[in-house]
């Protein structure tokens, strides 16, 4: 079985990766033989960027996955423009892919609204570009949230198509969704998933947020009207904390409902608070001691990428071979 996930280095982290992705990355590290996980920093110049800042950021995101426990010695992490061969794979990927269904992806539909000067061809490629990091290692399992469900039934139609076109090379990924916590929500705007570069900032939950910060912005989360703690259509704030607590907690969200049948929101958000409070402050600590260490962040990133280069480059070699590209290998 192996795992392969990739996250953006675009900004600081939430509740939202943490309880869709990043607790699967750890989880995920004694199935994967191996698993790999990826800071796309190819991803991150698809929208308007600070290229100054951007390493800083990947620096930010691998200490933030490490301190919330993913361990060198039993995954590969990597930095994703340290293989070249992603990009030389999207680009052969893109005999494959449809116009017409990366024009229907609801992530691309959504992002290029946000956009107010430049509309980049990178936004529209992004699809094939996360194809190509699951597809260069043959991965088997995608661990993403619920919003990447799309992208990756995308890549499983690109692969099949490749190995329909040139002949069996590449693995069709399944994804890997949890069932409770996939689609955490702004705390704001609770019809909008939480996002690290949407969304709003009083609605998002910083895995490194202070406890008086996290405590603050579940009591100010936007509840709806009435004062039943349960999960409702016409109830998208309630029922998001619903989901916050019962997957920090590691309960049903129906066992959450009913510690709080006829309780009022007041006591549910603090409690909510409480056990978030709880459930990052650890992590906040531990990033806080790693990310001071940058010549042992880069170690980590570079002894990843010699990794994953071995497997990628073996794939690249296949792909090159069945498209009749490049001189013909010995
Ligand atoms: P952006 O909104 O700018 O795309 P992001 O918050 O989605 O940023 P990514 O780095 O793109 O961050 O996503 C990393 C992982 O986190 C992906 O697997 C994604 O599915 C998951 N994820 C993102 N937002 C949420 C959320 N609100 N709830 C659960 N999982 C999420
Ligand atoms: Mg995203």
């Amino acid at each position: 079985m192996r795992i392969f996930s990739g996250i953006q280095p675009t900004g600081r982290k939430h509740l939202g990766n943490y309880l869709g992705a990043i607790r699967q990355y750890v989880e995920g590290q004694d199935r994967g033989d191996p698993a790999i996980y990826c800071i796309v920093d190819l991803h991150a110049t698809t929208v308007p960027y600070e290229p100054a800042r951007l390493r800083e950021r990947v620096l930010d995101t691998a200490a933030m996955i490490l301190a919330a426990g993913l361990d060198p010695a039993r995954c590969i992490l990597f930095r994703q423009g340290d293989v070249p061969e992603h990009t030389e794979l999207c680009w052969h990927l893109c005999s494959v892919t449809a116009h017409g269904d990366l024009n229907r992806m609801h992530q691309f539909k959504e992002k290029s609204a946000q956009q107010r000067e430049l509309l980049s061809a990178g936004l529209f490629l992004y699809p094939v570009l996360m194809a190509a990091d699951v597809l260069a290692y043959r991965a088997h399992e995608v661990p993403v949230g619920d919003d990447q469900r799309q992208h990756v039934e995308l890549m499983r139609d690109i692969a099949l198509r490749f190995n329909a076109t040139y002949g069996e090379v590449l693995v069709a990924p399944e994804h890997r969704i949890p069932a409770v916590g996939a689609r955490i929500m702004d705390l704001q705007e609770p019809t909008k998933k939480m996002s690290t570069t949407g969304g709003t900032e009083q609605g998002r939950v910083y895995v490194d947020d202070e406890p008086d910060a996290i405590r603050r912005k579940l009591k100010r989360a936007v509840a709806d009207s009435g004062r039943e703690v349960v999960r409702a259509p016409d109830k998208p704030g309630i029922s998001n904390l619903i989901e916050v607590l019962a997957v920090v907690r590691g309960e049903a969200p129906e066992q959450v409902e009913r510690e709080f049948e006829g309780g009022g929101y007041g006591d549910f958000k603090a409690a909510v608070g409480e056990a978030v409070v709880e459930c990052l402050t650890p992590v906040r600590e531990r990033y806080s001691e790693l990310r001071t260490d940058e010549a042992a962040l880069e170690a980590t990133l570079r002894d990843g990428a010699e990794r994953a280069r071995t497997i990628a480059s073996d794939t690249l070699g296949d792909v090159r071979q069945a498209m009749g590209v490049g001189a013909r290998s010995a």
